[in-house]
């Protein structure tokens, strides 16, 4: 199969910044390079447009035996463009993975597998965030952090794009 590269529909490659509000729902968690991502939706966005990331807590899923991400990780992975079919983290992924409370992966056996396909189906969660990490990768990426909070189970923030970005 194909490697994916981008990070939107093909559609998307040549929008400008013309987007008021930008979505990213339960998505970042699953994107290798996530200071990278977070450029292309600050650039999409509009001055004074809004991206809203929503993003689970480790507590209540299966990561929750996992470590944070440090904002010093997410800057290497963007320093040393790590592709989408980056699979450094699956080593740890695989011993810390809470297999009970994903039954719907059936079983550790079965999760490997589906695993090492991750750039076909893009199961994996590459990284766990907190609140730090999430609010420095969004000043990165040249957003302004307007909010964040907890909304069942989930962390959201919401960043603003400035003048310069
Ligand atoms: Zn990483």
């Amino acid at each position: 199969m194909e490697e994916r590269r981008i990070y939107f529909p093909a559609f998307m490659r040549n929008v400008y910044p013309v987007i008021d509000f930008l979505l990213s729902s339960n998505n970042l968690e699953h994107i290798a390079n996530p200071l990278k991502a977070l450029k292309e939706f600050a650039r999409v966005v509009k001055t004074g447009g809004i991206v809203f990331i929503i993003v689970p807590q480790k507590k209540d899923t299966f990561d929750h035996k996992r470590e944070y991400t440090t904002f010093e990780h997410l800057v290497e992975d963007y320093v040393n463009n790590i592709e989408e079919n980056d699979l450094s983290h699956l080593d740890e992924i695989i011993e810390k993975h809470d297999y009970i409370m994903d039954p719907e992966c059936g079983g550790k056996k079965k999760f490997i597998e589906r695993a090492r396909k991750n750039i076909e189906n893009r199961c994996l969660h590459h990284h766990v965030f907190d609140e730090e990490c999430l609010k420095k990768a969004l000043t990165f990426s040249g957003l302004k952090v307007r909010d964040f909070g907890d909304v069942r189970g989930n962390w959201f923030i919401v960043g603003e794009k400035g003048e310069c970005t």
